[in-house]
């Protein structure tokens, strides 16, 4: 037999097929260790046939690397789809599917002896002089367990338990010690579904398909999950569940193995990676049927999948930037294929391209319309900040959320204050009448770079020389740049000197665990505020909120970037879900300097699908996703020359392929990168954005042009949708 073997290098030269003499009865998707040049290399079989073009190079596989097939048949086919789909090394997929503890072999799994008799513990103590007395105790000690051998050892002495292991009496075995993460909290009790989960329980479970399963927050969607998840294990079937990294806590792992026990094992970057190596190898070995993890548990090892489900799944934390680039819906909608199983995607405000795909009846819509026990959403008020600064506040708080801060504190109840700052990038606004720069041709709001003072758009690289004036109402106050978490910390202190408050942002999470820990200091009601950014918007059941204060709620919307409405609206709803959970009525109020734009508009009155209708029909008149697919060619090089001349060249090679598609592409630009040098090297983009219909044969047209362009000191990467044009 030959075997068809990718080697574990991460080199584009090397991320070929190489045969070797299979050797040992290896199989497909075995890890193996191979002789490479002078090296020996770990590797993967991929495939296994009869026949070489090279029989007379053929090396011999050395020995298999583990005891069992890591990578599954189903594994394999994702790795060639979306190698070619998405022109992804193989290596690259391959190291996804693996804990990286197991590659070079640096987490072993650990082991606990045990000893035992060999026969009934009479017979063999007929045997045992009675002058050998710890001997005879020892032996009577084990006549009806297993115990550990140091634990027997202790109680026996080292030389009894050696002379009866060496005379074949006990016999020690060793046991394989998982290493399994921490939970919090456990079992809820399993409440009776209403109809509308009833509903949707249903029909997922007899579909197949994706279900996008819009539910407004706390409207019972994590149980509507567990059912069919349980569901899916009655049929003797594996389910994956995702989560965001940032929602995945102890309390959610504690809620699933209190309902699934052992059967849950769990995959997140915060684990030891001891705890991911042996979850992973027990959803391999079948001893766990669920894997609940953030984005990578997509390549759980499980077989015979019967139902994976997407939390959030607008959620940014989706798509890996990284390398490999992928998106996890994408490969769920693979496997789901693969397995015939049905996908659900959850979220209360589901993404625009998901949601457009339920519309048009691709994907299966289902509804959860209102709050469990028909609680009622928090009442939102936008407040109009120039209008603040009018009246003579220049506070970061309006007179409003002072006003509520005050009452709620004194009431003893709990308040948010979130800080929207997504991103790094920075807009410029007149804090008078509330404009916006904007590019002239792609109607998108305009980056400010401080390195250079200009303004530049990100979606086609035009320059624009910074303002000091604004152009609409001639006021001079211009603003560009944020305010601090701990400038609004300050704030609160300054109005309410008595209360106590916690800080959420990057520099007070930079310990592990420290994100838990200010949570659970909050909910346990050591702080009257809580004041943070994105990290407090996500899955937290606050019980005693009754007020989110949103500042700066225009940040997000301005970014360069087409999907900042979407964002800036699921932000807004997200965030104020947090508030009113347990039958207090709560009340968001939102911060703005803009506050006719409808993303304002439609949050506040919580309808998504007005919301929705509004978004699809910008898209289509500005041609961005779902209607378009970006790509970028990203050259970069340390030479200024090297990345110009490579960039033209791909552009030269490119122009007969956009003359044959000339219909598909709506936008075509070459020019600098919006950040034209990073780290020493100087960057280079082609722009396109390309209609749906002959997408995948122009893709491939692209990458067979830019994968000629790799080199020493020279990158190219392909970009398909990516979420940030810097
Ligand atoms: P979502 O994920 O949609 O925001 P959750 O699943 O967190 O909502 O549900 C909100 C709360 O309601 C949770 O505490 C959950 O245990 C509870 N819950 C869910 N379904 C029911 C039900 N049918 N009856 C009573 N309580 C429920
Ligand atoms: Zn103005
Ligand atoms: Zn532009």
């Amino acid at each position: 037999m030959i075997a068809e073997v990718i080697v574990d290098i991460a080199l584009s030269e090397t991320d070929k097929i190489f045969d070797y003499e299979a050797t040992g009865g290896v199989k497909a998707g075995q890890r193996v260790l191979v002789p490479f040049g002078p090296k020996m290399l770990e590797g993967f079989v991929i495939a296994l046939k009869e026949t070489t073009k090279y029989p007379d190079k053929l090396k011999k596989i050395v020995r298999p690397m583990d005891d069992f097939t890591a990578v599954t048949p189903e594994m394999l086919a994702l790795m060639r789809e979306f190698s070619l789909r998405q022109n992804l090394r193989y290596i690259d997929l391959l190291r996804l599917f693996l804990p990286v503890g197991l590659r070079g072999g640096v987490i072993k799994p650990v082991f606990t002896e045990f000893c035992r008799t060999t026969a009934d513990y009479k017979e063999l103590l007929d045997t045992v002089s009675t002058r050998a007395r710890q001997q005879r105790a020892c032996l009577e000690y084990l006549a009806d367990k297993e115990i550990r051998k140091p634990e027997l050892t202790n109680l026996f002495g080292q030389s009894a338990v050696s002379a009866l292991v060496d005379r074949g009496y006990i016999e020690v075995y060793a046991v394989e010690r998982m290493r399994t993460p921490e939970t919090k909290g456990g079992a809820v009790k399993k409440p009776k579904l209403n109809d509308d989960q009833l509903k949707a329980v249903d029909e997922i479970v007899n579909g197949k398909g994706v279900f996008v399963l819009h539910g407004v927050t706390g409207s019972g969607k994590t149980e509507v999950y567990m059912h069919c998840i349980e569901n899916a294990l009655a049929s003797g079937k594996t389910a994956i569940m995702l989560v965001p990294e940032i929602s995945l806590t102890p309390q959610v792992f504690g809620l699933f193995r209190g309902r699934f026990g052992d059967r849950v094992a769990i995959l997140h970057s915060g684990l030891s990676q001891g705890e991911r190596f042996d979850e992973w190898r027990r959803l391999q070995n079948g001893e766990a049927k669920v894997a609940v993890g953030a984005r990578s548990a997509i390549f759980a090892p499980l077989e015979n999948v019967g139902l994976i489900i997407i939390d959030e799944e607008h959620d940014g934390s989706y798509i890996s930037e990284g390398n490999p680039r992928y998106d996890t819906v994408e490969i769920a909608e693979f496997r789901a294929k693969y397995n015939g199983c049905p996908l659900v995607l959850g979220s209360a405000t589901p993404s625009i391209e998901s949601y457009y795909k339920a519309e048009k009846g691709q994907y299966k819509l289902l509804e959860l319309p209102h709050r469990i026990n028909n609680l009622l959403l928090p009442e939102m008020e936008i407040i109009n900040m120039s209008e603040q600064l009018r009246i003579g506040n220049r506070d970061v708080f309006s007179t409003e959320l002072k006003e509520a801060l005050k009452n709620t504190v004194a009431r003893r109840e709990q308040a948010l204050i979130f800080l929207n700052r997504r991103g790094y990038a920075s807009f410029v606004m007149c804090k008078d009448c509330g404009f916006i720069l904007k590019c002239r041709d792609c109607d998108i709001s305009l980056t400010y770079h401080k390195e250079d003072n200009q303004l530049k758009c990100h979606y086609c690289g035009k320059r624009y020389e910074m303002i000091e004036e604004c152009p609409v109402c001639h006021s001079k106050n211009i603003r560009q740049g944020r305010i601090g978490t701990e400038k609004v910390v300050a704030a609160v202190k300054e109005l309410l000197p008595d209360a106590n408050v916690l800080r959420m942002d990057n520099d007070t999470t930079t310990e592990k665990g420290s994100h838990q820990r200010i949570l659970e200091a909050f909910v346990s009601g050591q702080a009257d505020v809580l004041v943070g950014t994105q990290m407090i918007a996500k899955g937290h059941d606050f019980q005693n909120v009754t007020l989110v204060g949103i500042l700066d709620a225009d940040f997000s919307l301005y970014l360069s970037d087409y999907r900042s409405n979407e964002r800036t609206f699921q932000l807004i709803t997200q965030v104020a879900g947090r508030a009113g959970r347990a039958g207090k009525s709560g009340k968001v109020i939102i911060q703005t300097y803009t506050p006719k734009h409808y993303v304002f508009r439609y949050a506040a009155a919580y309808d998504y699908k007005g919301f929705f209708q509004k978004e699809k029909n910008s898209r289509e008149v500005t041609k961005f996703p779902p209607f378009t697919n970006i790509v970028r060619i990203l050259v970069t090089s340390t030479t200024d020359k090297r990345a110009m001349d490579t960039a033209r060249l791909i552009n030269e090679e490119l122009k007969p392929v956009i003359n044959e598609f000339k219909n598909d592409f709506v936008y075509y630009k070459g020019a600098k990168a919006p950040i034209s040098r990073i780290q020493n090297k100087y960057r280079y983009q082609l722009l396109m954005r390309i209609k749906p219909q002959n997408y995948e044969e122009i893709k491939q047209r692209i990458f067979s042009v830019t994968n000629k362009y790799k080199g020493k000191e020279l990158w190219v990467f392909t970009e398909l949708n990516p979420q940030s044009l810097i």
